[in-house]
């Protein structure tokens, strides 16, 4: 089994590896096992539950929360060649009964569905009638009122064990706290599920933190640092959604805004030019999210502090899914803190006001202390970061110099000694900067021998350095008055020293951040950028022509490989990553014959990295067995001779000449099967309607025709 699945993955997905527990997921689900599966956004889901349902007899059905979303994954897994189909309340009713007769012929690998679906018995009536191989369970936390996202309607699904027994769920979700996995194991019945947590870490994403000062020029100068890349940018309110956006198309940046005061219409025209690459940036508000797709957005930017650590995760979690190095860049000023308090303050749960306090300083100390983001964040979810130089944060990636600070710490430590521990924060950096406010006179503390003793320093820089003897432990807080710790007198009488970590002045260290905004490790591989413009062309013309977006075609990274590969044959083609037979067969050929073209003009351009070679078995049968039907397919083959000459299932051979018949017109279908048979079967087709049923006419023949003999033909004519 190992090696039929290395097999389908390289020629369906154009894969040469799993990603971590991928593997696992499929061949539990093929042992019939229930599947419970914590993976980070862009971690790879959707193929655990769709290489299981290629491989095995029947259906697999998926339960998807949002339709926008669900026509973009039955898009993207038609492209690799699976048979996928919908139903939502939108379509026709002939639309659905196509769709059920389709299932109902077995013809099928996977149909997505909306949880409200399980509740109409219809609809689980017609499940019994046909052969279900798995149920796919996505954003399977909806289940739960304990996530964030609750959605009664999942509750709908306690009916799939009880109906269905002995066919495997697999739940799948990004965000699962171990109270969220006990509900949605528990509401779906999973019997002893396989269970993977997948580690949250996004290897591929850039994490950075810069001083907010004046946000939309800094935005501005990010963007145009990264130009022609697709990238969000977070703000908080409407307002600076709308003021951002038009401040960026003034200065001549292609973007569009997203919120949840525009109409659903201009909403849904706004992000589907952002999924085409029509515009380059789409300024939002945290509504923009659940329901896109878009795999090549190479940077995010949060303009303003996120409210909490979950969202600063989710936010920046969208870029680069795709694999590709990505930046996430957050605009940090102590000024959001307030701003966020005050609506936190309007709480009326004690507890929940808590919570949500604390959730905001654990995402102020994030991007204030000088501690490695990535650490942190992971840390966040409880999960230990093994290394101590990730070599993907700014902090990482900055020299950083150990600064001894103890006097400073002493004068505004003394501050608070000296008015007895019985004032608040402003207060005491007030003293120590020398303010006179009312409250200040009003105690005499101008008087006081520490008055104005940190003049020297900005009042930021005061808070910072309490922000930093408070984390350590130094100076605790009790009902908002500072207190001093028995650390905190160490130094405060010089038995200890207090050394703090700063951000090192010299400049080569931060020219390397400032400038490629990228660090070392995370750097793309070298590529040829010209013939990536040009393959960017392509694609959008070739995703308007198939009406999908672009990276449905071929992601970014598939790019970037034949843009350092150069691939001039099928199956060079074919090594590059994204690349399986089902895309060959469709766009492989304009792309070779684009990288051909390009190189007659450049013929100095060599391959970069490694030359095309044969990586692995799998990848070589893969190839091989696309390659052999269709070598005897061209060398005018009948369609039953080939069945026999490779030892094939029909289906098998079917489902490879399908493609290429409805792609290219290389194959002579009159070759494949009789002639006469053809002519019998479009008379059918024209005379009683296009939609006429596969089993239908093979009806009509009484037997003597095949259903993929149909489907041969009907791919050869251009019907579905
Ligand atoms: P999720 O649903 O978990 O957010 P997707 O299933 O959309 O993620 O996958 C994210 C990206 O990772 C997609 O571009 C997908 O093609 C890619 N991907 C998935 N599995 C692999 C793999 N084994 N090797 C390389 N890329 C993969
Ligand atoms: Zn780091």
């Amino acid at each position: 089994m190992r090696d039929m699945l290395d097999i389908q993955l390289k020629r369906v997905f154009g894969y040469s590896e799993f990603r971590p527990d991928q593997r696992e997921i499929v061949e539990n689900i093929l042992h019939k096992k229930d599947v419970f599966a914590v993976m980070p956004t862009g971690g790879g889901k959707s193929l655990c539950y769709q290489l299981p349902a290629i491989v095995s007899e029947g259906t697999g059905i998926v339960v998807s929360p949002l339709i926008s979303l669900m026509k973009d994954q039955v898009d993207g897994a038609r492209v690799l060649g699976i048979r996928a189909e919908y139903l939502n309340s939108n379509l026709s009713p002939a639309e659905m009964s196509d769709i059920y007769r389709l299932r109902e012929n077995n013809e099928l690998d996977l149909l997505y569905v909306s949880p409200e679906r399980f509740a109409m018995e219809s609809f689980l009536q017609s499940l019994e009638r046909i052969n279900i191989c798995l149920f796919a369970v996505d954003e399977a936390h909806c289940m739960s009122e304990w996530g964030h996202d609750f959605r009664p309607d999942y509750l709908n699904l306690k009916i799939i064990k009880e109906r269905y027994r002995g066919i495997p769920i697999a739940a799948f979700t990004a965000t699962a706290t171990e109270k969220v996995q006990t509900d949605i194991t528990g509401r779906l019945n999973l019997n002893d599920p396989f269970t993977v947590r997948a580690s949250f870490n996004r290897p591929n994403l850039y994490y950075r933190v810069e001083p907010k000062d004046d946000v939309e020029y800094q935005i501005l100068e990010l963007i145009k640092s990264h130009p022609g890349e697709p990238g969000i940018v977070y703000r908080t309110s409407r307002k600076s959604v709308e003021g951002t956006a038009d401040f960026l198309k003034q200065n001549g940046v292609k973007a569009l805004s997203y919120h949840a005061g525009l109409d659903k219409h201009q909403r849904e025209n706004n992000q589907n030019a952002f999924n085409r690459d029509e515009i380059q940036v789409i300024v939002a508000t945290i509504a923009f999210g659940m329901g896109i797709d878009k795999s090549n957005v190479r940077f995010v930017i949060n303009a303003d502090l996120p409210k909490n650590i979950e969202g600063y995760y989710q936010e920046t979690g969208r870029a680069g899914r795709d694999g590709d190095p990505s930046l996430c860049v957050l605009f940090f000023g102590r000024g959001d803190i307030p701003r966020l308090r005050y609506f936190i303050d309007k709480i009326e749960d004690d507890q929940e006001r808590r919570i949500a306090t604390d959730k905001l300083y654990r995402m102020a100390d994030l991007a204030s202390v000088e501690i490695c983001r990535r650490r942190q964040l992971l840390g966040y979810f409880g999960e230990k970061y093994p290394d101590n130089n990730c070599g993907g944060c700014d902090v990482c990636l900055q020299a950083f110099e150990r600064v001894d600070e103890s006097v400073a710490a002493q004068k505004i430590m003394s501050a608070i000694a000296r008015t007895r521990e019985a004032f608040e924060r402003d207060h005491v950096i007030d003293i120590i900067t020398g303010n006179k406010t009312e409250t200040v006179c009003a105690h005499e503390h101008d008087k006081l021998p520490t008055f104005g003793v940190g003049q020297d320093k900005e009042k930021l820089w005061w808070h910072e350095l309490l922000d930093e003897l408070t984390r350590r432990k130094c100076v605790g807080v009790a009902e908002n008055t500072l207190k001093l710790t028995t650390k905190g007198k160490d130094v405060l009488f010089g038995r200890d020293k207090f050394m703090m970590m700063r951000k090192s002045t010299k400049t080569e260290h931060r020219s390397a951040i400032v400038k490629g905004g990228r660090a070392p490790a995370l750097q793309t591989e070298a590529y040829d950028q010209e013939l990536f413009e040009q393959l960017r062309k392509l694609r959008r013309d070739v995703a308007d022509r198939k009406n999908v977006p672009p990276y449905v075609v071929f992601t970014d990274k598939t790019l970037h490989d034949m843009a350092r590969l150069y691939p001039q044959r099928r199956n060079e083609m074919l090594q590059v990553h994204g690349v399986g037979t089902a895309k060959m067969s469709q766009y492989g050929q304009e792309f070779i014959e684009e990288v051909k073209m390009y190189l007659e003009k450049h013929p100095d351009r060599v391959p970069k990295g490694k030359k095309v070679v044969m990586s692995t078995d799998a990848l070589k049968k893969a190839i091989d067995f696309d390659n052999k039907i269709l070598e005897l397919a061209e060398a005018d083959y009948g369609f039953p001779d080939i069945c026999r000459e490779l030892n094939l299932a029909p289906s098998k051979v079917s489902r490879v000449l399908e493609v290429d018949l409805k792609n290219n017109d290389k194959l002579n279908i009159d070759t494949l099967i009789d002639p006469y048979i053809r002519i019998e079967i479009e008379r059918q087709l024209e005379t009683r309607g296009r939609s006429l049923s596969n089993t239908a006419i093979a009806k009509m023949f009484h037997g003597a025709v095949s259903l993929e003999e149909i489907r041969l033909v009907k791919a050869s004519t251009g019907s579905e």
